[in-house]
């Protein structure tokens, strides 16, 4: 059986020379790596006590879905900025290649709630930084963060002090 990080293609220089992109549409078109990815973040999480997956856009839908719904939980999207159609909240945060914007519809978590936060890749940890401020100020807790990458170069964990986090497959 293969391991998850021999799904994953790595394409030097993009989106800009420099950048080393971890491609995750190799793993989706390949049917035992998606299995494989979404079987490890349920791994992950088992025992954990959640109510809700929270998913950044958008590869953070791709893998944050089907876990939400194999384990019987709701799904909320994390969206960048102008696309949900009701009240949001919303948080600005440098990315490792430029700026970004993302929000929340604010009915979305109720105070109280336990959250997981799903997305496919941690670099800087800006986004995930910012999801985990638009989730605590809707008055929900992050009791997890599951990426199936982690750059650990980039040492995007520390700005996750204090939060559970794990990654699938870990970079140095
Ligand atoms: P961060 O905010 O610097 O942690 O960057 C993480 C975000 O950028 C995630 O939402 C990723 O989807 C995206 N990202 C950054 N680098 C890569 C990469 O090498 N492959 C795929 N996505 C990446």
């Amino acid at each position: 059986m293969k391991k998850m990080e021999e799904y994953i293609r790595c394409i030097p220089d993009f989106p800009e020379p420099g950048i080393m992109f971890r491609d995750v549409t190799s793993v989706l078109q390949d049917a035992e790596g998606l299995k494989l990815a979404i079987d490890s973040m349920i791994k992950i999480l088992d025992g954990v006590d959640f109510d809700v997956v929270a998913g950044t856009e958008s590869r953070g839908f791709i893998f944050g879905v089907p876990v939400a719904y194999a384990m019987g939980k709701a799904f909320v999207p994390v969206r960048k900025k102008g696309k949900l159609p009701c009240e949001t909240v919303s948080e600005k945060y440098a990315l490792e290649y430029g700026f970004a914007e993302i929000e929340m519809h604010k009915d979305s978590i109720k105070p109280g709630q336990k959250v997981v936060l799903i997305d496919d890749l941690i670099a800087t940890g800006g986004t995930i930084e910012a999801a985990i401020k638009l989730v605590e100020r809707l008055g929900g807790e992050v009791v997890k963060i599951v990426c199936l990458m982690e750059l650990a170069g980039l040492e995007g964990r520390r700005k996750l002090k204090g939060y559970d986090f794990e990654a699938v497959v870990t970079y140095e």
